[in-house]
């Protein structure tokens, strides 16, 4: 399988280069030439690690990694992707938040480690430029804290993360480094694409992408709907809503069904940062500068996988979506009353895939459907706990965690300051 820029510039690659470049030459998305067809099933008892294996091998084929992909998926997929079942009849739960950092981006951070632990054998010290809204950063900072020949560059904006959140991007210490910038995740992503883009500081410093637009990120997270769609014992295909904000992990989700997977609807469930829900309702895109909301980690005006939905839809098959955009009143409604309706304490992004579903239950829709877990509701606690009345107990690696001490360092908001800090 070879990789294309979604702006169409910039010639093919490997997997392998582009992992490597992050960012395609022309600064489009990497996607493949073509949408492969997924192999036999692995059946409805596959486990993570088969149906990952099953829904990642053609995207591999070819690549240098290809042989390795097992391994990386043993090095990675340390912790399960359970769908449990709620008290509300066909809605289901998929966890994504066992892992080390309790947010579903452990699962792409960790594998994006391994990958890139094999791919910079031997090279040059790399940086890992990470702009992060709350978790992808944490997610990144564990994965690589302490690989060797690689520095990370966290860059988050200030006030915007939750004190849970802050700690924990300064908790890692040694090659990890938290840099907190006055301004927008937006903004903070910005400098992040600028300087990836930026070929004469590449040759100086060698940078890569940990951010989301990466496909080292992007398609390892096919493995858990893959996996949750096969498992599924219903009527029809399992649907997901999911919460999104850059919409990593729910092109993913899209990407996955495109190969074969059987998935059925897809439904992106915003905050108040409603471009996405928009244009899944027929509306065109129109990016937006952020606004705050609960669910902050989907605090994202401008997604930057959009270019990648517009590549999918554009295609023979096209990728039906849709989308429901929450505010901050009903995602509080939603978490207060989750113990009681579904026996869950629900993270403000989950609550918005919830709501979304119960919209669909509104206008008679009985299908079954899946709510996105992203985060566990304790890194959220400021939010969650005075909804629900009691404390949440923090998961263990969580907790280990937030028990170190924790600093960052400030960074102006302009490209010359990074470059700067990077070069020192
Ligand atoms: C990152 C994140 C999201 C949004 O995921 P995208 O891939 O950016 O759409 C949703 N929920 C939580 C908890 C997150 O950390």
């Amino acid at each position: 399988m070879r990789y294309v820029s979604t702006r169409g510039g910039g010639g093919e690659l490997s997997l392998s280069d582009a992992l490597l470049a992050g960012l395609a030459p022309d600064r489009g998305l990497f996607v493949p030439r073509e949408v492969p067809r997924l192999g036999p099933s692995p059946g409805k008892d596959a486990s993570l690690h088969q149906a990952a294996q099953w829904v990642l091998e053609p995207f591999f084929q070819g690549d240098a990694l290809a042989p390795a992909l097992g391994e990386l998926l043993r090095e990675a997929f340390t912790f399960g992707a359970a769908v449990v079942p709620t008290r509300q009849p066909g809605v289901g739960v998929l966890e994504l938040f066992h892992g080390p950092t309790a947010a579903f981006k452990d699962f792409a951070a960790r594998f994006l480690a391994a990958a890139f632990r094999r791919l910079l054998q031997g090279a040059r010290r790399t940086t890992m430029l990470v702009a992060t809204s709350g978790d992808t950063g944490s997610a990144v900072g564990a994965a690589f804290h302490r690989v060797p020949g690689v520095r990370v560059a966290i860059l988050y904006p200030e006030g915007r993360v939750s004190q849970r959140q802050a700690h924990q991007l300064g908790s890692f210490g040694d090659n990890v480094h938290a840099l907190v910038v006055k301004g927008t995740f937006d903004e903070c992503q910005g400098l992040v694409k600028r300087a990836l883009g930026d070929a004469a500081l590449r040759a100086r410093e060698p940078l890569a992408s940990a951010n989301s637009v990466s496909l080292g990120r992007l398609l390892p997270q096919m493995a858990y709907y893959a996996r949750a769609a096969l498992a599924h014992r219903g009527a029809g295909p399992l649907n997901f809503a999911v919460p999104t904000g850059n919409l990593g992990n729910a092109f993913a989700c899209l990407l996955a069904r495109a190969a074969g997977a059987p998935i059925g609807e897809v439904l992106l469930a915003t905050n108040a940062n409603r471009a996405l829900a928009d244009y899944a309702a027929g509306q065109g895109y129109a990016a937006r500068p952020a606004v705050a909301t609960l669910a902050n980690a989907m605090d994202v005006g401008d997604a930057s996988n959009f270019e990648r939905l517009a590549w999918l839809r554009a295609l023979p098959a096209g990728a039906q979506v849709l989308g429901e955009w929450v505010d901050d009143e009903t995602i509080r409604a939603r978490i207060a009353e989750g113990e009681a309706r579904y026996g869950q304490v629900f993270c403000p992004h989950t609550a918005c895939a919830i709501e979304a579903i119960e919209r669909r239950r509104r206008a008679g829709d009985t299908r079954d459907w899946c709510a996105v877990a992203t985060a566990h509701p304790a890194k959220f606690e400021g939010v969650v706990e005075p909804l629900v009345g009691h404390p949440v107990p923090l998961p263990a690696a969580l907790g280990e965690m937030l028990a170190r001490p924790s600093r960052a360092e400030p960074l102006a908001n302009d490209d010359a300051a990074l470059r700067a800090w990077l070069l020192a």
